[in-house]
């Protein structure tokens, strides 16, 4: 049985990921914080899964506990999703971003290398390396220009995984994906502000949603296809390879309120309010992703459509509302 470790395991990837893995016979083994290893209620989006699978508390930034864990798991893939995820642009109180989600990787990739050097590594990337791009849309070509404190951690890391790859041989490789909705998403990001705000909208607890630039555009595809793409890059027969993960359909943040407010019959213009506090700089070229390599490579597509997409959120924050 071949054991997989899973980064960030509760989060919406990490816990779709540990589902398609269990479906397909791993032993799943997951490293979570202490805080919710002994606070149980914070594990969501994997409660219904607590049964079937490993987790250990452990911070990533402690390579002695990280280096003890690998020799104790001795994993055959690793799933390295964890980061401090929140976009800012603006620099300030930030500097464990860099810390957190650089080491992280260090600490995972060194132990790996030392005690498992079998064991095939994947590392969550992340659009916000190419942050504000020469062109649109980008592929693995297109030159990196991150411009948040994140996306700079996230290339960072990006460079160490190629590294290992190229000095030390590792099956080490990088997914640089675009933002990926469910309805296990973080509300702190706009697409589940708006359908957890529309459904208390709707249900009569709230007026008004502030949100800042509607005009945003992201290409956004669908958490489940994602992580099946994580696991066809660890599989790959060519060998370990980075690869754009991308719908290549752009959207606007408008486009998400007309489709999220009108599967309820509203009119999103008669409950947005835009504060000017929430408008970020520097979004001039969109961020759209060509994921044609590894669609030709690996024959992995997206397989929901926005519509869709927008509709499975809104009907699931309506029931957690109700
Ligand atoms: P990310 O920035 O791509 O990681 O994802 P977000 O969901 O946080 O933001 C997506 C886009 O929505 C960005 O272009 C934001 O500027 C835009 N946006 C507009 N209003 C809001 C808001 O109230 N909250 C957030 N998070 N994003 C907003």
């Amino acid at each position: 049985m071949k054991r997989a470790l899973i980064t960030g395991i509760n989060g919406q990837d990490g816990s779709y990921l540990a589902e398609l893995l269990l479906n397909n016979g791993y032993e799943v083994y997951g490293i979570i914080r202490r805080s919710s290893f002994e606070n149980r209620n914070k594990l969501i989006n994997i409660k219904h899964i607590l049964d079937k699978i490993h987790l250990y508390p452990c911070s990533l930034e402690d390579h002695l506990a990280i280096y003890k864990l690998i020799k104790k798991i001795m994993p055959d893939e690793c799933y390295h999703l964890a980061a401090q995820s929140f976009v800012n642009y603006s620099f300030e109180n930030d500097s464990m971003i860099m810390s957190i989600n650089f080491n992280s990787t260090l600490n995972l990739l060194t132990s790996i290398n030392e005690l498992s050097p079998h064991c095939r590594f994947y590392f969550a990337g992340s659009s916000e390396m190419f942050g504000n791009p020469d062109i649109s849309p980008q592929n693995e070509e297109t030159r990196f220009n991150p411009r948040s404190l994140y996306g700079i951690s996230k290339l960072a890391s990006y460079y160490l995984v190629t590294n290992f790859r190229e000095k030390n041989g590792l099956y080490a490789c990088t997914g640089i994906s675009y933002n990926h909705e469910s309805p296990r998403r973080g509300y702190q990001f706009v697409t589940r502000k708006i359908t957890s705000g529309l459904a208390k909208i709707y249900t009569g607890k709230m007026e008004t949603l502030e949100l800042g630039n509607i005009d945003a555009i992201r290409d956004w595809g669908y958490a489940p296809d994602y992580v099946q793409a994580m696991r066809m890059m660890l599989d790959n027969p060519s060998g370990p390879k980075d690869y754009v993960i991308a719908t290549g359909i752009p959207h606007s943040v408008k486009d998400f309120l007309e489709t999220a407010f009108s599967a309820l019959n509203l009119n999103y213009s008669d409950y947005i309010v835009i504060n000017k506090d929430l408008i970020r700089n520097s979004e001039n070229v969109p961020l759209i992703g060509n994921s044609r390599n590894i669609q030709h490579d690996l024959g992995w597509s997206h397989t929901k459509g926005f519509s869709e997409i927008v509709e499975e959120m809104v009907l699931n924050d309506l029931k957690l509302e109700k």
